[in-house]
């Protein structure tokens, strides 16, 4: 019998609002279903949440302890009919009414069904020619997502992934303090229930650890290949056959066989290098964080942390503290803003909860998608707004304020660094990045801010355009990827010898969806060039690889089901998709907003490059089904 302070206490942590759901589901309980909730604007509206009426926390608390007291573990739990689901879902909002096309896209996320985003055959499973195999290139989450798809549709598949071990992302960034900057209850995928994260922003072997139990789980493991690296290959027309090219560790190549491709090879995985004039002078360490691992070190040392995104923010408040010195070379200010519980534990009494109350992982799943639903809004500029001289418009706007004013907080108001900090482009023009103390680090004796340029790099440091010489032992960059280089370095030739890095070196990369290029017959690319939705509920990366790895399974059983040999993309379809996705970009602030296209990762060459550009209900009905009429068969 569990203690009853212990479980008062989880229940006084909760999410009160999803306990609500959940008990409602588990007793039928009318009083609780009648508790009202508020609606609250979170981030100057970027989405909403709703919490439980003050008056009625302690009778919802009561009501919980008591269903928790006597025997939870009891209560059989069932999968809601569509009828109660949507009822349910509406309940969290206070009576909302959903509409259909909410109701369809919003249904996997309390992820109730065991595999809430899969493709399917329409009857029993058809018959594959002999030996047939699809080859998954990579054994990140993508990878691992597109093998569970597989495993479900009993399709043979096989694995390569050039490093040793799973991961990815998750394996090679193991930079102080890496973790992830979406909450870890959003960063997991829906097949796999209530895995037990201990922090709220899971770290970064936490994730990895994740993914080699995703693997183990589903069986995948013993399909992936490791230290093998896909060199590209050429897909043979007569026999509608892909002919790989796959370099052992010790360098030598073999040609294997595929009848699908499925690129998995990751957005992150050819990071930028420094390439300063002088560099190879320097008589100091030079470490990409990619490259950082156990024996690197800061301690006593005079570092530079060149790079203010993701990573630089996330590493440098570990840095300064074992430095003796360490200058953080600004290129361009970003919007670096604090998350709710990053960097916290989740309590036991949390974990507990998850795992006890039946239905409450599920709700807290919902709940915690709400405040991000409505993103999209801060893309759109306002005509009528920037008439009467406005920015972007009145959220984006308002977003801007109050993330000015978490600066000018941070940093106590000192104008030296608030002139320094504040960006002159929009938030979400770019990527908006998670404060990890990075604003506070900047305030430490031994910190210094450097926004000049950088100029070159001599033997004993970095020498800015001033003339000034910043002496350092370690330079540390923190300067992203060369993420306009898809699939690279590998290529792929297609049809009459079309060669992939060529047609994407051309004018940029492009894809049908982000996963198909024209001439190029079974062969898939996963977060592939305009893949990513960030319009709120296209939801985490975990989400769309189930959306994307659905999509492509799906066409892999259509191609079965229709006893034909390959599928692609028409070059009408191609052509089409491509000039209304162009069109659609060159309204949203990542093209207009002339202060953030300069340098920005989603562009390249002055086109949208990473992400697509339509809200994410039509970005849902695009993915949720093949349209056959945008393919070829043979
Ligand atoms: C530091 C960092 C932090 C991030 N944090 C977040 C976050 O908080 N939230 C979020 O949503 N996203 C985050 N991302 C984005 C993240 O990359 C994705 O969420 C996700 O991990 C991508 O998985 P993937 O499988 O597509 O690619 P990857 O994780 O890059 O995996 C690709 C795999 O393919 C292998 N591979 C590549 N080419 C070949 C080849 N030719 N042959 C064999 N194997 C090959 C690679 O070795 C690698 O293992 C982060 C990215 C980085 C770099």
């Amino acid at each position: 019998m569990t203690d009853q302070a212990f479980i008062r206490e989880a229940v006084g942590g909760a999410d009160l609002n999803a306990l609500r759901i959940a008990l409602f589901q588990a007793t039928g309980d009318r009083a609780v279903a009648a508790i009202p909730v508020h609606r609250i604007d979170v981030r100057a509206g970027a989405g909403t949440t709703y919490e439980v009426a003050e008056e009625y926390r302690a009778f919802l608390i009561d009501r919980a302890v008591d269903f928790l007291s006597a025997a939870p573990h009891q209560h059989i739990a069932t999968v809601p009919t569509d009828a109660d689901l949507r009822a349910l879902m509406e309940l969290v909002t206070g009576g909302e009414p959903i509409s259909d096309m909410d109701f369809d896209i919003r249904k996997p996320v309390p992820a109730f069904d065991d595999y809430p985003r899969t493709a399917n055959w329409a009857g029993p499973r058809a018959r594959l020619p002999e030996d047939f195999r699809v080859v998954i290139v990579g054994a990140g989450f993508s990878g691992l997502g597109m093998a569970v798809q597989l495993e479900r549709l009993e399709i043979p598949y096989v694995i390569y992934e050039r490093r040793g071990e799973i991961g990815g992302t998750w394996s090679i960034n193991t930079y102080p303090d890496a973790r992830v900057d979406t909450p870890s209850a959003m960063y997991e995928f829906s097949f796999e229930k209530r895995y037990p994260w201990t922090e709220h922003f899971a770290r970064q072997a936490e994730v990895r650890e994740y993914l080699e139990h995703i693997a183990r789980k589903f069986g995948i493991f013993d399909k992936i290949r490791f230290n093998r690296d896909i060199k590209g290959g050429v897909f043979d027309e007569t026999a509608s056959i892909w002919r790989l090219e796959v370099a052992d560790n010790d360098g030598s190549i073999n040609t294997i066989t595929a009848n699908f491709v499925v690129s998995a090879s990751g957005l992150f995985s050819s990071p930028r290098q420094l390439s300063t004039q002088g560099l190879d002078s320097f008589t100091g360490e030079v470490v990409h964080s990619t490259e950082w691992d156990m024996r690197h070190s800061a301690a006593g040392k005079s570092v530079a942390v060149i790079g203010n995104g993701s990573t630089g923010v996330q590493l440098l408040r570990r840095i300064s503290d074992e430095a003796n010195k360490t200058y953080v070379f600004q290129r361009t200010p970003q919007w670096i803003s604090p998350r709710e519980r990053y960097g916290e534990p989740l309590s036991l009494g949390d974990r507990w909860l998850r795992e006890t109350m039946p239905y409450y992982w599920n709700w807290t799943r919902y709940t915690s998608t709400l405040p991000v639903l409505n993103l999209y809004q801060f893309l759109v500029p306002d005509p009528e707004w920037r008439a009467a001289g406005g920015l972007i418009n009145r959220p984006n706007d308002a977003l801007r304020e109050a993330m000015t004013q978490y600066i000018v907080a941070q940093v106590q108001g000192r104008p030296d660094l608030v002139e320094k900090l504040v960006p002159n482009h929009a938030p979400f023009s770019r990527r908006l990045i998670v404060d990890n103390g990075w604003y506070r680090a900047l305030l430490k004796d031994n910190v210094e801010l450097v926004t000049t340029p950088i100029a070159a790099v001599n033997s004993e440091g970095i020498v800015t355009e001033d003339g000034c010489v910043h002496p350092v032992d370690m330079i540390v960059t923190a300067i992203g990827f060369a993420v306009e280089k898809y699939v690279w370095p590998s290529d792929y030739v297609g049809r009459s010898g079309l060669h992939l890095q060529d047609v994407w070196s051309r004018d940029g990369a492009r894809a049908y969806l982000g996963m198909m290029v024209c001439g190029f017959p079974n062969f898939f690319v996963l977060y592939g060039p305009n893949a990513q939705s960030v319009s709120g509920g296209g939801g985490t990366i975990p989400t769309q690889i189930e959306m994307w790895t659905k999509f492509v399974a799906q066409l892999i059983v259509d191609t079965l089901e229709r006893d034909h040999a390959s599928v692609e993309v028409t070059a009408d379809a191609f052509e089409d998709y491509n000039a209304r996705l162009d069109a659609a970009a060159k309204k949203l602030i990542w093209l207009t907003d002339t202060q953030s296209t300069d340098r920005n990762y989603y562009v390249n060459n002055g086109r949208l490059q990473v992400n697509m550009p339509w809200h994410y209900r039509d970005w849902h009905q695009m993915l949720s089904a093949p349209n056959l009429a945008d393919m070829a068969f043979t």
